[in-house]
């Protein structure tokens, strides 16, 4: 009898936590921040700073899951896609932060698969110019996604890292999937080709107001945190402020 209890109650727990695990972690790994979010991290090799490991977030609800940011290229995209897959979950769409690599590397096999993308129309627009696969659907200052019954928040708030920078806000799990805009603690500047440095912490401070509740902070390279994220990241742009 106690064997048949143990049995049911792991049956309850997968039917209400998803699990995903990567089948290649030398090209993705997972960490599972809610029960229903996990960050990915792929890799980037960069000029200047090596070979750097780069964020996007997973959200399932159901059989379903919506993904921010692709890994930053198609084999990448297509481990992930796999991974989930494995564990019966299908990507229903992709939600692209800003035009860089890290955000749309792999966008091209997403849409190869039929998944549809979102972004903001200011990034269609540096995509294009770029000659970078463009996400489809583009919206000029708010989109509200629905994931089953799961609301998320996609807003363009200011420019930061880039001008088109966006963030992704998971409402029922507090979950902010800030990008690149979000420094992780201890980070430096990175990469300011594209930055507006002078707009960057009147942006975080715009995220602050608008999602005050967030507990779960995403930034685009390293570990995830709370709300400090986005007061260091503020810190470190206060005195080039406009
Ligand atoms: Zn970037």
């Amino acid at each position: 009898m106690k064997k048949l209890i143990l049995f049911s109650s792991l049956l309850f727990a997968f039917a209400t936590n998803a699990q995903i695990a990567s089948t290649d972690t030398s090209l993705i790994k997972f960490i599972q921040l809610t029960p229903s979010v996990y960050q990915h991290i792929s890799y980037l090799k960069t000029q200047t700073w090596g070979k750097v490991g780069c964020n996007g977030a997973v959200y399932i609800e159901g059989n379903e899951a919506i993904i921010f940011d692709t890994p930053t290229n198609d084999k990448s995209s297509e481990v992930l896609y796999r991974s989930l897959a494995k564990s019966g979950i299908k990507v229903v769409g992709v939600v692209i932060n800003h035009f860089h690599a890290d955000c749309l590397g792999g966008l091209k096999f997403f849409h190869e698969k039929g998944v549809k993308s979102y972004s903001s129309k200011l990034t269609q627009k540096l995509a294009t110019a770029d000659s970078v696969e463009v996400p489809q659907i583009g919206f000029e200052n708010e989109l509200k996604l629905k994931l089953g019954k799961k609301t998320i928040t996609n807003v363009h708030l200011g420019a930061a890292h880039t001008r088109d920078n966006i963030v992704s806000y998971m409402d029922t799990e507090k979950v902010l999937f800030g990008g690149c805009m979000v420094k992780a603690l201890e980070a430096g500047r990175g990469y300011l080709g594209d930055a507006d440095v002078t707009q960057w912490s009147n942006t975080i401070e715009k995220v602050k107001k608008r999602f005050p509740k967030a507990k779960i902070v995403i930034p685009g390279h390293e570990d995830a945190g709370g709300q400090e994220l986005l007061d260091y990241t503020a810190k470190m742009f206060m005195t080039d402020k406009k």
